[in-house]
């Protein structure tokens, strides 16, 4: 698909403030009510702007950048089928309609995730949307510096500031410290991404409805072949949790990178000085290198890996289902039930074996009660979850309340199946004191607050 860099649609003459112009008064005038104990009813959604709560503002004078004149009604459910069809409508729309289609919809609660190279186009689209538009990325702290400089560019070129989110710094000193600076050169990025990528997003898109990326089919024939213009996302939450709570937008997914090279020159839009220097695709520093002419783009980053597990985790549901259970850490094709990243791995959490669980469920008369997740660990769903429950586990540790989980896949899906009542990943299980069956989680709903409602109203 050609892109066209000459005339934006009607859109863009929609307003005539750039989002830089319109976010400080109209943000001030809402700081008192912008907490995240604003009531969630619909009256509250169309006429207040929202932050995120996920994260801290900078300070004072650092808002959110996309307070809405008039934000938008909010679905209460996300209907995949809903957004298939309206990815089959959008296949043929631009990027700019795309763009202001996503504007449009989700105002405040939506985000730009900005990774510092050519996906730049996104925040020249947005803006040229008229709307107000918020813009994140993901600081891991192995970036090349080159990179950062391209942040504060973009940042004083559009008169925006980047929402940064940070990696969590007691799991990186610990994987640092165990591992190593480059544990994976030796056994795969999946860990470290998860670390210093896949759980700050996850954070970021808690606080959010939906996301826009700047994922092209063109970009990786092993893994983004078939990414839509728009889906529900498979592999996180969005504010109100549970699967189906978020959804992501791709307004580039039919755009070559020629084109979007096109766009930029022709926009004369800033770019990240690695582009000079042969990067195509750029990423950490560590796991980023320049390529040859001719040489695939992706072919520059995590070179030593499998094509098929280039990707860092987020988007992760690019790789189809099967092919993730096939593939383990280190990007070799194997079984589910060989070596993969195990995950829910905190202090915190109980990992139960085969007799522990089934002990655990013949005791009759329970001295604590239990909350156990069946789970297998290449499976999105649960993956998606993770945060969230390790979260709940610190919250419980304790309060007499033990977490713990299970391993459900392989050879001990049958006897789950049979016992358990383990239908798909994950499932969740309550032992009650006292009471001899465990109680089954019942909602998709993982956040931490769902689940503490859950176990409150059984104990
Ligand atoms: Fe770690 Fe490399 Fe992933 Fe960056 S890209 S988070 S350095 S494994």
């Amino acid at each position: 698909m050609a892109l066209s860099a000459s005339s934006p649609s009607s859109s863009f003459l929609r307003g005539s403030f750039t989002p830089h112009e319109l976010k400080a008064p109209w943000i001030h005038s809402v700081r008192l009510l912008d907490q995240c104990s604003v009531p969630r009813d619909s009256y509250s959604r169309k006429f207040l702007a929202k932050p995120i709560c996920a994260e801290q503002k900078r300070s004072d004078s650092v808002v959110p950048l996309a307070a809405t004149l008039v934000a938008p009604e909010v679905e209460d459910r996300i209907e995949t089928k809903d957004y298939e069809k309206l990815a089959k409508e959008m296949e043929q729309a631009s990027p700019l309609e795309i763009m202001d289609k996503a504007l449009e919809k989700y105002g405040n609660d939506i985000a730009i995730a900005f990774s510092g190279a050519e996906d730049v186009a996104l925040i020249e689209y947005a803006k040229l949307t008229g709307r107000p538009f918020r813009v994140f990325s993901l600081d891991t702290g192995r970036l090349n510096p080159e990179t950062y400089q391209f942040f504060d560019t973009i940042e004083k070129h559009y008169g925006i500031q980047i929402e940064y989110m940070f990696p969590d710094a007691v799991e990186v000193q610990a994987l640092v410290r165990s591992k190593g600076l480059f544990s994976f050169y030796e056994d795969g990025h999946q860990e470290c991404c998860r670390v210093r990528k896949v759980r700050p997003l996850r954070r970021a898109l808690k606080g959010l409805r939906a996301w826009i990326t700047g994922q092209r089919k063109d970009q990786s024939p092993g893994t983004r072949a078939e990414i839509p213009v728009v889906q529900v996302d498979p592999s996180f939450e969005g504010m109100d949790g549970g699967v189906g709570s978020l959804t992501k937008w791709n307004p580039v997914a039919n755009v070559e990178g020629r084109d979007i090279w096109n766009f930029l020159q022709a926009m004369n839009v800033p770019v990240n000085s690695l582009h000079s220097q042969g990067y195509i695709s750029i990423g950490c520093e560590p796991c980023t290198r320049s390529v040859l002419p001719g040489q695939h783009e992706r072919e520059g980053r995590w070179w030593w890996e499998d094509s098929k597990a280039k990707e860092c985790g987020l988007h992760k549901g690019n790789i189809k289902q099967e092919e993730v259970a096939q593939l383990n850490g280190n990007g070799k094709h194997t079984n589910e039930s060989d070596t993969v990243i195990d995950i829910f791995n905190s202090q915190n959490v109980v990992t139960l074996s085969r007799s522990g669980i089934e002990n655990l469920a013949r005791l009759e008369n329970r001295r604590e009660p239990w909350l156990v997740v069946l789970y297998a660990p290449w499976c999105r769903f649960c993956q998606a979850m993770e945060e969230s429950y390790v979260e709940l586990a610190e919250k419980l540790a304790g309060s007499g309340v033990k977490v713990g989980k299970f391993r459900a896949d392989g050879e001990q899906k049958a006897y789950a199946q049979q016992e358990l009542q383990l239908g798909s990943f994950p499932t969740i299980l309550f032992f009650p004191r006292n009471v001899a069956s465990p109680i089954k989680y019942p909602s998709e709903n993982r956040d931490v607050d769902s689940l503490m409602a859950f176990i409150n109203a059984l104990q």
